[in-house]
């Protein structure tokens, strides 16, 4: 629970870099013990479902986790309801879930457990939103982050590009939500600090999304379905979840495949080769609403700023700026 409120108000400006999931949560955060939060994002302001070129991820499939969940209903009191009521499909996951992994489906039950499914820039949209109500928050877009400013021990602002000049902003805490390109380790590195070790995983694996209007008319026991992979002996797998609007996201991913579905036809070919024949039976007679969109994602990676001897005082670095993971690889 965060305790709230101005009587813990001792600092005067938060700056959040990046104004996305990490960036608007630690601003929410940051709101009840600063007299000023501003965030500085780099992308024009979004529409609720609109895609944007800061977030390359955003068009492909996302599980909003419960204990993220959870957490966002703390912070946002009745977002859960809000979305659902806009369009989220609440599931349980362990019985509207069809899931077929280590060469067999899952035992479905009941487990009283429901999640709530949307696309991100659904998700996005909202916080967002609920951020716009609180008046100490400010968001700059169209404002680029170049680098900290220091006094040699303390980070005591960011130095800014905005369309038409570099500004400087002041801060009493700054805070490194920039995502998964976060230049971080570089800015500390100007500064005088030693880069942070990082540690890689390489996956290489990609996502292929689209989605769909209308699923084939065929008889379906699921809400959701997820036919997984056993890399590296099996390397394809693919997925189907409602997302708002009443349409479907569907998911194919592989490890290590050269050559992901390039165009609409792959897509098709690629679901028709699954070891299961049920992401291909669920879309083939289907109605799709987008193209085929890519993304490849190499490496999980952590920087390990923990180690570092000497780190600058008002500077915390979140989100996948700090550990970029992809919270929905199953475990072997
Ligand atoms: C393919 C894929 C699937 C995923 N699936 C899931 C899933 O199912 N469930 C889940 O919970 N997570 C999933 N994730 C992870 C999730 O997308 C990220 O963890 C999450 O978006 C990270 O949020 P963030 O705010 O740290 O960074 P981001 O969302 O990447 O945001 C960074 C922000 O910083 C801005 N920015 C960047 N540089 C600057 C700068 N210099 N100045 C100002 N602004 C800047 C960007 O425009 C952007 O708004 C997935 C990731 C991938 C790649």
């Amino acid at each position: 629970m965060i305790e709230s409120n101005t009587q813990y108000i001792e600092k005067k400006t938060a700056i959040v870099i990046g104004g996305s999931i990490a960036g608007m949560l630690a601003a929410r955060v940051l709101s009840e013990f600063f007299e000023e939060v501003i965030i500085i994002e780099k992308d024009p302001k979004s529409t609720k479902r609109q895609l944007r070129k800061g977030i390359p991820q955003g068009a492909q499939g996302h599980v909003l986790l419960k204990s993220g969940e959870e957490i966002l209903e703390e912070l946002f009191p009745g977002l859960i309801d809000e979305m659902i009521k806009e369009g989220s499909v609440p599931a349980d996951f362990a019985n509207d879930l069809a899931w077929h992994h280590h060469g067999s489906w899952k035992i479905k039950y009941d487990s009283g457990l429901s999640i709530i499914q949307q696309s991100r820039t659904f998700l996005e949209g909202h916080i967002r939103r609920r951020i716009d109500r609180i008046g100490n928050i400010h968001t700059l877009y169209n404002t680029k982050v170049k680098g900290l400013l220091t006094d040699g021990s303390r980070v005591t602002g960011i130095e800014a590009e905005t369309a038409d000049e570099m500004v400087e902003f002041s801060s009493d805490l700054t805070v490194e939500t920039s995502g998964a390109s976060s230049l971080a380790a570089q800015w500390l590195k100007k500064l005088g600090f030693t880069t942070p070790e990082k540690t890689e995983v390489k996956v290489n694996l990609f996502y292929a999304n689209r989605i769909y209007r209308k699923l084939s008319p065929i008889q379906r026991e699921w809400k959701s379905l997820l036919v997984y992979p056993n890399p590296p002996a099996q390397a394809c797998g693919g997925g189907i979840s409602p997302t708002e609007d009443n349409q479907w996201m569907i998911t194919l991913l592989g490890y290590g495949v050269k050559s992901p579905p390039a165009d609409n036809n792959d897509f098709l070919e690629y679901a028709k080769n699954l070891e299961q024949p049920h992401v291909y039976e669920a879309i083939k007679d289907g109605e799709p609403v987008t193209d085929t969109e890519v993304y490849r994602f190499p490496a999980l990676r952590r920087f390990h700023f923990e180690k570092l001897k000497s780190f600058p005082k008002g500077l915390i670095v979140m989100g996948d700026a700090f550990c970029r993971i992809d919270p929905v690889l199953p475990r072997g």
